[in-house]
């Protein structure tokens, strides 16, 4: 493989959008059980962004991008069950943002042949965090009240389509007339403009008739307060991420106070288990968009090169949906 080359999206230190250097790089080798992908796209994701910044602590110089899909060149050593041709898709593997990228083997999973491989790598990440939250921390039935921060953002886009279709019932939030527009489309059932209202979790208790069940927070030290005012007597607040930045430390008292609450921090990365776990998740989701069930939004495509642009955008707030990185 070695006479094919393509671009690379590196970070040569830690630092904001302008340290991205996009480099021309020969394919790498498959090792022992890995497959060499070409990639059709590469999702971006703010865990790009706390890798970069060193937020998440990298060894640098490193190669961006967690989440990508694509067609297998090759296969490394030990490798069964994939062949040159194959579709496949995989999240949470450093590394991924380059023309060609050896993966291992046991992280990638199938892509069904009705989703497109920019679709999969649109979907992987940030609806297997969608489907973890909606399923497995506060596992959503019939009747369920939830809030959705950012609904119509990547992950919130997502969120309330799984929420809706566990028979929950959505009060979302989101900047703006426009992206107010886009979570009502995307089916939640209450929205609120929170950059428009003084007391958004009042606003939340207003639209709801009552505190909410789970409050599922990806915007972190801007919603944290109004999260945590919005939920009932032993609701869930799920705080998944810090778009807007780090919750300062909490006084457990407030849980009292607020009637026994429950706070939890997931990650998608420990409810990726087991290679069973992966395959279960990623295949109830690709499964849904394959059968129509779940809308995957592209917000924005961009070449490789305009990477610094499409981290600019997502970082401060222009975006709605999932942006993609083209090799
Ligand atoms: P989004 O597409 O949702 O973009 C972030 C959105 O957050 C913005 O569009 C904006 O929506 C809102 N926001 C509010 N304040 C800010 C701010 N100060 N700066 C930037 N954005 C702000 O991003 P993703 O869907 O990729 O990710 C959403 C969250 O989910 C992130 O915190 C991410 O870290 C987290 N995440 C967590 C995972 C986990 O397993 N724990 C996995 C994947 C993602 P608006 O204009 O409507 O306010």
């Amino acid at each position: 493989m070695s006479d094919l080359t393509g671009p690379a999206l590196l970070v040569p230190r830690s630092g904001g959008t302008d340290v991205l250097v996009v480099e021309e790089r020969p394919a790498p080798e498959p090792g022992p059980g890995e497959v060499l992908v070409e990639v059709a796209a590469v999702g971006v994701n703010f865990v790009d962004v706390y890798q970069r910044e060193g937020v998440y602590p990298m060894e640098t110089p490193f190669v961006a991008g967690n989440e990508a899909a694509g067609t297998v060149l090759a296969t490394g050593e030990g490798v069964t069950g994939l062949e040159p041709g194959a579709r496949v898709a995989w999240a949470m593997t450093v590394g991924s943002a380059a023309r060609h990228v050896a993966v291992p083997a046991d992280q990638v999973v199938p892509v069904p042949d009705e989703v497109g491989l920019e679709t999969a790598a649109a979907v992987m990440l940030q609806g297997m965090t969608a489907h973890y939250l909606t399923a497995s921390t506060y596992p959503v039935t019939p009747g369920t009240l939830a809030l959705v921060h950012a609904a119509a953002g990547g992950v919130g886009q997502l969120l309330v389509q799984l929420v809706r279709a566990r028979g929950g019932v959505v009060v979302a939030t989101a900047g703006g007339p426009d992206k107010c527009a886009t979570a009502a489309r995307m089916g939640a059932d209450h929205v609120i403009d929170y950059r428009a209202v003084d007391d958004p979790a009042a606003a939340v208790r207003d639209a709801a008739g009552r505190g909410v069940d789970v409050a599922y927070d990806g915007v972190g030290r801007d919603t944290f307060d109004a999260s945590l005012a919005a939920l009932r007597p032993r609701g869930v607040l799920a705080l998944f991420g810090a778009a807007s930045g780090q919750v300062p430390p909490l006084d457990l008292q407030r849980l009292n106070t607020g009637g026994s609450l429950f706070v939890t921090r997931p990650s998608l990365a420990h409810y990726l288990a087991s290679r069973e776990e992966l395959l279960w998740r990623a295949g109830e989701v690709l499964g849904a968009v394959a059968d129509g069930s779940l809308e995957v939004a592209v917000g924005g495509r961009y070449p490789l090169r305009d990477a610094p642009q499409a981290y600019a955008d997502l970082e401060s707030r222009r975006t709605q949906g999932k942006l993609l990185l083209l090799p």
